[in-house]
């Protein structure tokens, strides 16, 4: 990173632990390109084994891992999933794809997870599964998700994109549900560049994720011997990467431990240096319920409702340094005014949604320079 006498301060900066190359040199040596090879299987035990669920699947993204659980679920045209509306595009459109419709609910004002509180109340009888997103690797309520889940017979697929080594009472983000689904998109926390898994955790499921994942085949089965020959099962589509990605994925994944503390001691280090300013009732910092380990994906803060957002962003980017907002609320856009239906009050959600500014985080960031974006915040929120 350059230090000049202005030097930029990049919104994120992709980590690299000085193997992935090393890996994808073995792979290619021998000669395996194709997915499922020994780097997949490594990091599939890593997920199973560090999460507790019972099969793992490495996919091209999170965004084919969620359309992966829709395709799980035989969602059906009108079948609707409960979800929040503060979230990325890809929990709604896997469930769109297969002519479901996202059920928007609020989310709570702490945390800016799904409220739990109001979930019951936006069941109907063409409800078939509710999508909890673990926003900023901090899990939402999931014992009450899960009680209300299984009191209405709906299934849970975790958005724990976010999630990637966080928990909820002591259980890895991802395993809880029905389904999970984790991305290692350059901007997570551990990542392949594009990348991802659906975690799976009944056991009886695991067969047939697998033969969605291959094309609607059983062509793993075939592989571990346990037919003679594969052949066309049912639906399916080409959801697994190469080996490449996946060689790429294994350097990361055994340093996600190193990661997850780099990054924890920078948010910790912004976290105590906000203090001051949340105190003043200039903004508010985040929540994490003593209920969550989380895993330091993401700072942001909110700012007190009278502070122009636009003129902190655009100072933070006159002195050199990206930070951005999101999301852009589902039910506000074009794609879920068409595709969804908003249940109850979006309070939260429009509110929070105006107000959050994301900082700079990745591993790496020096103190120094999270001291520079704390001066030019200061700055810009006094002024
Ligand atoms: C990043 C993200 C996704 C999409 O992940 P990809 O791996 O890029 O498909 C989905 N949901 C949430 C909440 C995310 O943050």
């Amino acid at each position: 990173m350059n230090k000049t006498a202005n030097p930029t301060i990049p919104f994120n900066w992709p980590h690299m632990t000085g193997k992935e190359l090393y890996y994808i040199a073995e792979s290619h040596f021998n000669g395996r390109l194709a997915g499922d090879g020994p780097f997949t299987k490594r990091c599939h035990n890593w997920i199973e084994t560090r999460t507790g669920c019972s099969k793992a699947l490495l996919t091209h993204s999170c965004t084919a891992a969620l359309e992966m659980a829709a395709l799980m679920l035989d969602i059906q045209p009108g079948d609707e999933v409960i979800m929040p509306s503060f979230t990325f595009v890809s929990t709604a459109n896997a469930f769109v794809l297969r002519g479901g419709v996202p059920v928007f609910v609020d989310i709570r004002e702490d945390t800016l997870n799904l409220d739990e509180r109001l979930i019951e109340a936006a069941i109907t009888p063409r409800t078939r599964a509710i999508a909890p997103v673990h926003y900023a690797g901090v899990a939402c309520e999931m014992d009450a998700i899960l009680e209300v889940a299984s009191r209405h017979g709906l299934k849970v697929v975790e958005d724990a994109a976010q999630g990637v080594m966080s928990s909820y009472k002591g259980r890895a983000l991802g395993s809880l549900g029905d389904f999970g689904a984790f991305s290692f998109h350059e901007t997570k926390n551990v990542i392949s560049g594009e990348g991802g898994a659906l975690l799976v955790n009944d056991p009886a499921q695991a067969l047939r994720a697998e033969i969605i994942r291959e094309k609607g085949t059983d062509r793993s089965r075939f592989f571990r011997g346990e037919v003679d020959k594969y052949t066309w099962q049912e639906v399916g589509s080409s959801f697994l990467p190469g080996e490449l990605i996946a060689a790429f994925l294994w350097a990361q994944l055994e340093e996600a431990q190193s990661i997850t503390d780099n990054r924890m001691a920078s948010w910790e280090r912004y976290h105590a240096s906000l203090a001051q300013l949340e105190a003043q009732g200039i903004l508010r910092r985040p929540v994490v319920p003593d209920t969550c380990q989380h895993n330091a994906h993401m700072y942001y803060v909110l700012l007190s409702p009278e502070i122009d957002r636009q003129s902190v962003l655009s100072a933070l980017k006159g002195a050199g340094i990206s930070s951005v907002f999101h999301y852009v609320p589902l039910h506000s856009s074009p794609g879920g005014q068409r595709y969804g239906r908003v249940h109850g009050s979006m309070e939260f959600t429009d509110s929070q949604s105006s107000r959050l500014v994301r900082l700079p985080l990745w591993v790496g960031i020096t103190p120094e320079q999270q001291a520079r974006v704390i001066d030019i915040l200061t700055q810009a929120v006094n002024s």
